[in-house]
This record gives structure tokens, C-alpha cells and sequence, in this order.
């Protein structure tokens, strides 16, 4: 305990963790009330809640006051010549520029592969399920995570209404099979149960499935592709892309402005 206390404390520098403080086993329950007691704890300040659904949603309200322009449908990348110009949705060009950003997950793949270009991304299969313990005040809950071999990484958050969510499967060998499976309900609900028993009464709400997109060797892959003039790809953020989405919009779109990016992102290069 005392080791992963230092290890949070020597990260608070990069990850902008607020206060840290160790809990014995019984004190963790005044804050998550529903953890077994005999976890002792090392909560942090300063860390962030998101509603992926909601945040999605308002990036695409933001664009588009910005002036973006949204079109549904399937996309692909128009090729020029060595590049890529544009991109095509069900069959139509409706974007014709110097520069295209391919931030298409899991599925980017599949969208290089026409250019010729293997990205050696692959999806993780995630399967994270919400509960509801009716009756409940759960908004000012921390989140919690597990540490250490023996628990394995799973996590347990909560939201406002009594809902909390727990996960999540780690699937690389189910492709984009989207269904929610026995096993993966187990798995979850077995490891939230281990750390917070006291979600034996609550109600199961559904099982959201998603795919994360991860690389070869679990790093990003975020720059220009040589060889295809205009393609900025931006992509493989795993298991952390809510987290580091915003940071890599940003960097991205400097990428496609031709602009010098403010740190180096060699280690991120495209086919590496
Ligand atoms: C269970 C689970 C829990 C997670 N928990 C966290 C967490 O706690 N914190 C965190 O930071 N991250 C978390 N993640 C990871 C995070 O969700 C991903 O890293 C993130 O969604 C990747 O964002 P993205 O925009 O690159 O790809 P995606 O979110 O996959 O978006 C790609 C989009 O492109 C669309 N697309 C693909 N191909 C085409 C096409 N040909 N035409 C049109 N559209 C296309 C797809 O439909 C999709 O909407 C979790 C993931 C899972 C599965």
C-alpha cells in the first residue's frame, strides 16, 4: 500500500492529482459506501467524471457552431495521385481538401487499407455494465479503481440517481462481435461484487459493449503518413481516449494546418 501511495504521489506532477490520501481498511466505505470494508485505499483529488455519450454530443454542437458540417453515413478516404484529398460518404465526395484527419477508432484499419497502408490496429472488445441502487445519492462519489496483480484493473464509478457503472471486459480476440456475452457479464459483475459487495441488491440497468482501439505496441498512433500526402491519422488511444480525445484533436489539427507540433511525436508515427 505504502508503494502504490509513492507511485500516485510521484505522478502527481504529469497527471494534475490533487491532494493524496491513504485510507485504512473501514475508511474507504465513508466515501464509496458500498465497498467491502476490509479494503484500505489511496484516494486522490482532482479527478474527472465523463459522460462519453454527453461529451460526444457536445463536441459535435461545438463543431458545429464552429462551423463544421456533419454527414452521416460511410466514409472513405479519396485518393489523389501519392495522397489523400478528400473523403467520400456512401458514395458521394463531400469534403475536398489539402488535408484529411482519420480518427475512425477501431474501424481506421479497414479505411487505410484501400491506400494500401497497414496501421496494425486491432479492436479490444470492452463489455461495462451499469447498475442502479434505487433510493440512492451517488454524486459525490469518487471513482474507484483496483490496483495490484491480485484484483486485477477494474473499476467501479458513479453518477447521479443512484447509477453506478462497473467494468469492463479487456476482449482483444472478439473482433467487433457486439454482443453482450455470459461470460463478460460475469467477469464484470464477479470483480464488482469482490470489491463493492454491497451492489448484491442493486438493479442491473444494461451492458454497453465498445471497442477500443489499440495498436501494436498500445501506443497512439497520431501524425502524417509518408508516402500519402494529406493524411493525418489519429488514433489508437486504447483504453484512454476520453482522456486524451481532447488533447489529440487538437494536436491533429495543428498536424493538418502544416503547423510544428509543441512537442515531439515521433514515438506516435503512423506505421512505425
Ligand atoms: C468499456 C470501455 C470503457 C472505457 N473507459 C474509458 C475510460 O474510463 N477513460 C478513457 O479515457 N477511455 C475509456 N475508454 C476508451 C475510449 O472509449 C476510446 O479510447 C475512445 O472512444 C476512442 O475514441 P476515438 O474517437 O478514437 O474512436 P471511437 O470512439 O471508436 O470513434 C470512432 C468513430 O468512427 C466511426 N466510424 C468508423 N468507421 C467509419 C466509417 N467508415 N464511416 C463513418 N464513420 C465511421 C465509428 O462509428 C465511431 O463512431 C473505454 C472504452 C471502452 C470500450
Amino acid at each position: 500500500m505504502a508503494a502504490a501511495l509513492e507511485s500516485v504521489r510521484d505522478s502527481r506532477g504529469w497527471t494534475g492529482l490533487g491532494a493524496v490520501e491513504l485510507l485504512a481498511p473501514g475508511r474507504a466505505t465513508e466515501r464509496f459506501p458500498v465497498l467491502d470494508p476490509g479494503f484500505a485505499a489511496v484516494w486522490t483529488g482532482g479527478v474527472g467524471r465523463v459522460d462519453g455519450r454527453l461529451f460526444r454530443d457536445a463536441a459535435l454542437v461545438a463543431a458545429e457552431r464552429a462551423g463544421a458540417v456533419r454527414h452521416s453515413g460511410r466514409a472513405e478516404l479519396v485518393r489523389d495521385g501519392d495522397g489523400v484529398r478528400g473523403v467520400r460518404v456512401d458514395g458521394q465526395v463531400v469534403l475536398d481538401g489539402d488535408a484529411v484527419v482519420l480518427a475512425a477508432g477501431a474501424w481506421s484499419t479497414e479505411l487505410c487499407a484501400p491506400l494500401g497502408l497497414r496501421l496494425g490496429l486491432g479492436p479490444v472488445r470492452g463489455q461495462i455494465v451499469h447498475v442502479e441502487l434505487p433510493g440512492r445519492e451517488t454524486a459525490g462519489w469518487p471513482t474507484v479503481m483496483t490496483l495490484g496483480e491480485e484484483h486485477g484493473h477494474h473499476y467501479a464509478l458513479a453518477f447521479p440517481g443512484g447509477r453506478v457503472v462497473v467494468g469492463a471486459t479487456r476482449e482483444p480476440g472478439a473482433g467487433f462481435d457486439s454482443r453482450v456475452t455470459v461470460a463478460g457479464q460475469r467477469q464484470v459483475l464477479d470483480a464488482a461484487l469482490t470489491l463493492a459487495p454491497g451492489l448484491t441488491d442493486a438493479t442491473v440497468l444494461e451492458t454497453r459493449v465498445g471497442f477500443r482501439p489499440v495498436s501494436a505496441d498500445g501506443y497512439p498512433l497520431l501524425g502524417a503518413v509518408p508516402g500519402l500526402a494529406g493524411l493525418v491519422v489519429a488514433t489508437g488511444l486504447g483504453a484512454n481516449g476520453l482522456t486524451y480525445g481532447p488533447l489529440t484533436g487538437v494536436l491533429a489539427a495543428g498536424l493538418a494546418l502544416g503547423e510544428r507540433p509543441p512537442f515531439d511525436l515521433t514515438p506516435f508515427r503512423p506505421g512505425r
